[in-house]
């Protein structure tokens, strides 16, 4: 629980509500973003509204009161999380990661900067050159890749179009030494398509407004943003043309002039080439390698300087519901559902299975398990991504609706699938080409069109080939497949959503292998406005965060627990029946003889291996004790 402020603010920490329930928690929420006050705790779980504008709370005074300080020792903010972080991380050597999560505009990227700066800030005290030089590169690449992942969408005027995740890395000292970054799931099809109000990738605006004359002549470009099909605003406009139509009437011709059927699929698959542009991601993926390559740790040896730690900071786009849902938002969901899956199994399963482990009474608390919808997408042979693999490994043509009769023969009856076919009566579904699926945030309906080809995402291999032997040595290395020899190449390359799958799992592992920290933001209006909060958009995030449910499980349980033996091993001064070592028949024994002499006896449970605080202000009056004895 935080350090209280004046009431007016509202309080610090969820956990403190009077009643767990949703009326009082968004009561409290909507207060403390009205007085300014941004940030609120459940327990270390920092929930953060976006204020859409600029505050003064992340100074160099601000960092100074936060920095080594305890978690609940101040008022709510960023900082004590970056802090917590890197405590556990210093102090007990645990790679510990940050998780940030919300919707698009949300405040994530945000967040994931002022922490990256609050590390920044508060290590490398002694000023060396080195640190400073890593530091400084860590900082850049952000900037970096958001010029090239980053564009403005209507809900948000730097939006991600690409999950992060960034590691850290530290010596023992808890310097920062190097870094390492994971990207996933650029959204490509932005460089050729936009919605109205919607812009491509800043870089290219980037170039146009600011490339030198001399370097745009040289590139053959006009600094006209006009003239380029892809990034102009007014290709946009409807008009009658029936592109369906013309498409076939074109394709009939072709073959009626005579072209060979394999000239046509070569004419198609070029344009496909260019339509794909597999190009501006390979460029982008190719950047984050580059800068991989640089920050990464050099010449560590642990044997001489040590144990070298991690903090992993994941800011990775939020759920999405839009009114046309594809490919990259089934991804993009799947995604979140994987993450609440980890949330769940750290933050509230864990919590209750350890309570249960250690004889510790324990109401049970109810929360949807998301696990089902999880393996509806990725289950081996019959989840969602195994139909689709299927539907592009057959031999001829596939089209997206004998993906969709898949998909409806196969999962018709499980509960968190529907379709057209199977629910005729459901006004939601308009067109017999959608699916939806029951997420864990609400209902999604994903349209089928273009889920075939954008799975199987082939660029053929002569075009690698081409690419490959540039003399160009970056083109080179953007395309290392096209050195494969023929037989190589027949091997099928994995489909997209199987590499997003294996990525989401191989993150999921590597996140749960570390102390995990959440931050939670919510979008308090669909305006971009500081003033507004709206009452039905904050509840709808707060319910698919499931943080109702987080603040049941902390206040059921122990704000903190340690073993008999590390908790005597660090308060055992504290009082004589310990110091300087215990006759009694147990460490447990000599805990509670401990505690018992400090008055604490009605704050704490004995579990069977741990001891159970229930209010962080009981470790902080210890934490005092025995620097007053040392
Ligand atoms: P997300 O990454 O969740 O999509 P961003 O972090 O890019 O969202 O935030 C969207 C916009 O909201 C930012 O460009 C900024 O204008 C505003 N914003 C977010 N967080 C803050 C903050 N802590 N203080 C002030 N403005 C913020
Ligand atoms: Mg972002």
């Amino acid at each position: 629980m935080a350090e209280q402020e004046s009431l007016e603010f509202g309080k610090a920490d969820f956990v403190l509500m009077d009643t767990v329930s949703m009326p009082e928690f968004m009561a409290n929420l909507r207060l403390r973003f009205e007085k300014g006050r941004i940030y609120t705790f459940i327990g270390e779980v920092v929930v953060s509204v976006n204020p859409y504008k600029l505050l003064n709370i992340y100074g160099r005074d601000t960092i100074e009161q936060y920095k080594g300080r305890e978690l609940y020792e101040r008022p709510p903010h960023l900082f004590a999380i970056a802090d917590a972080a890197y405590k556990a991380m210093k102090r007990r050597s645990k790679d510990t990661c940050i998780v940030i999560s919300g919707e698009s505009g949300a405040g994530k990227t945000e967040a994931s900067k002022y922490i990256m700066q609050y590390i920044a800030a508060i290590t490398n005290p002694s000023q060396r050159a080195e640190v400073e030089r890593v530091k400084n590169m860590l900082l850049k690449s952000n900037c970096v890749l958001e010029a090239f992942g980053n564009a403005k969408t209507n809900r948000n005027d730097n939006s991600s179009r690409f999950g992060k995740y960034m590691d850290i890395n530290f010596d023992f000292k808890g310097d920062p030494i190097g870094g390492h970054i994971n990207n996933y799931l650029l959204e490509k099809s932005r460089v050729i398509v936009q919605q109205p109000g919607e812009r491509s990738f800043h870089s290219f605006y980037q170039l146009l407004q600011g490339g030198s004359e001399q370097m745009l002549r040289s590139l053959h470009l006009q600094k006209s943003l006009s003239s380029y099909n892809y990034i102009h605003v007014g290709a946009q406009l409807k008009s009658s043309i029936n592109d369906a139509a013309e498409f076939r009437v074109v394709a009939d011709a072709m073959k009626v002039i005579g072209f060979k059927p394999e000239e046509i699929q070569t004419v198609y698959k070029i344009l496909a080439a260019i339509l794909h542009l597999a190009i501006y991601e390979r460029l982008f993926c190719w950047i984050v390698t580059r800068i991989n390559d640089i920050i990464e740790v050099k010449n560590y040896d642990t044997t001489i300087h040590g144990k070298n730690t991690v903090i992993g900071v994941l800011d990775i786009y939020g759920f999405e519901i839009f009114d046309n849902n594809s490919f990259e938002q089934f991804c993009i969901n799947y995604c979140n559902e994987k993450l609440q899956q980890l949330f769940i199994q750290l933050v509230l399963k864990q919590e209750q299975e350890e309570y249960q482990r250690e004889g510790i009474p324990w109401k049970h608390i109810d929360y949807f398990n998301n696990q089902i919808i999880v393996d509806l997408v990725e289950q081996q042979h019959k989840g969602i991504i195994a139909i689709l693999d299927d539907a592009c490994m057959n031999v001829g043509k596939v089209t997206d609706e004998m993906f969709l009769e898949a998909l409806n023969s196969k999962l018709g009856k499980h509960a968190h699938f529907s379709s057209r076919k199977l629910c005729a009566s459901d006004k939601i579904l308009e067109f017999d080409r959608d699916f939806r699926i029951r997420h864990y945030a609400g209902d999604v309906v994903y349209s089928v069109i273009g889920f075939i080809d954008k799975n199987k995402d082939t660029l053929f291999q002569d075009f690698k080939r081409l690419m490959y032997n540039s003399s160009n040595p970056v083109l080179k290395n953007m395309w290392p497949e096209g050195k494969l020899s023929i037989t190589e190449v027949t091997k099928r390359p994995l489909t997209a959503a199987t590499l997003f799958k294996n990525s989401m799992i191989a993150l999921v592992d590597n996140l749960a292998s570390k102390e995990p920290y959440y931050v939670r933001c919510i979008k308090p209006n669909d305006k971009k406005s500081p003033q507004i909060f709206d009452d039905e958009r904050c509840r709808h995030q707060v319910e698919y965060l499931g943080l109702l449910e987080n603040v049941r499980v902390r206040r059921a349980g122990f704000a903190f627990r340690q073993t008999y033996e590390k908790f005597l091993h660090r308060y055992k001064m504290i009082s004589e029946f310990t110091w300087p070592n215990h006759d009694l028949p147990s460490d447990k024994e000599a805990v509670k003889k401990l505690i018992e002499r400090c008055g604490f006896q009605d704050d704490v449970a004995y579990g069977k291996t741990k001891i159970f605080i229930r209010t962080p202000r009981t470790l902080f009056t210890l934490e005092e004790l025995r620097a007053q004895m040392l």
